[in-house]
């Protein structure tokens, strides 16, 4: 069997839509990104491309509530879900995003699982949790990266690994969890295994 390696370095964007039904034709597989406003999504969506700017585009205006499509080649992509959690976004708002998330995240048949971004700092907020128990009901991969692990020390930021992934039983049992940094580039290799495999799973590879 051979091993097949995705390049990062070479992920393009490739287009913004404002809801799932717009999205690229639903084939080949992608590992979305979510999470909260300002929890390192962008910043970790660099760091595992190795690239300085990819995810700029996902914030520039007019973007930041569309999901963004990142293609590595022609059968995988990585998607940039709109960062959610920002208290002063209108209800209607909201609820758009909800139903627009859960749609995606029950409708795509391409979707092989979602990496989920929370501060170390400030893990399962409101959002996130909806999020997790939407991709258990999906019955949906999930891989959480506790961003910005270098604010903390050592062991606080083992005892945030240890209690987060304790509390995750009540909302995603088969979620897996890990500590990351874009700063210190810790976890990347262990984030990029995770995609990996769910990208590369099942393809024949
Ligand atoms: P997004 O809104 O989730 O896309 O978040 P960004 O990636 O834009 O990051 C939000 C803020 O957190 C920015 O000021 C980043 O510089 C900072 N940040 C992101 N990742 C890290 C990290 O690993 N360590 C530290 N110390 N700051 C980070």
């Amino acid at each position: 069997m051979a091993i097949m390696t995705l390049t990062y370095a070479k992920t393009t964007f490739l287009t913004s839509v404002p809801n799932h039904r717009l999205a690229p034709e639903d084939r080949g597989a992608e590992v979305a990104f979510a999470g909260r406003s300002n929890a390192g999504k962008s910043s970790a969506l660099n760091t595992i491309t190795n690239q300085k700017s990819l995810a700029r585009t996902s914030k520039t205006p007019g973007r930041t509530q569309q999901l963004n499509f990142f293609a590595m080649d022609d059968d995988h992509r990585l998607v940039d879900l709109p960062g959610y959690g920002f208290a002063k976004v209108p209800q209607k708002m909201k609820l758009q995003w909800q139903a627009n998330m859960s749609e995606y995240l029950q409708k795509r048949q391409s979707l092989r699982g979602l990496l989920m971004m929370m501060d170390c700092r400030r893990p399962l907020t409101e959002y996130d949790i909806k999020m997790l128990q939407w991709c258990h009901a999906a019955n949906l991969r999930t891989h959480i990266l506790l961003t910005k692990a270098d604010k903390l020390s050592r062991g606080p930021a083992k005892s945030a690994l240890l209690d987060t992934e304790k509390k995750l039983a009540g909302f995603h049992p088969d979620a897996t969890i890990q500590l990351f940094s874009s700063l210190k580039k810790t976890g990347v290799e262990e984030a990029r295994q995770v995609i990996n495999d769910w990208l590369t799973e099942g393809s024949g590879y």
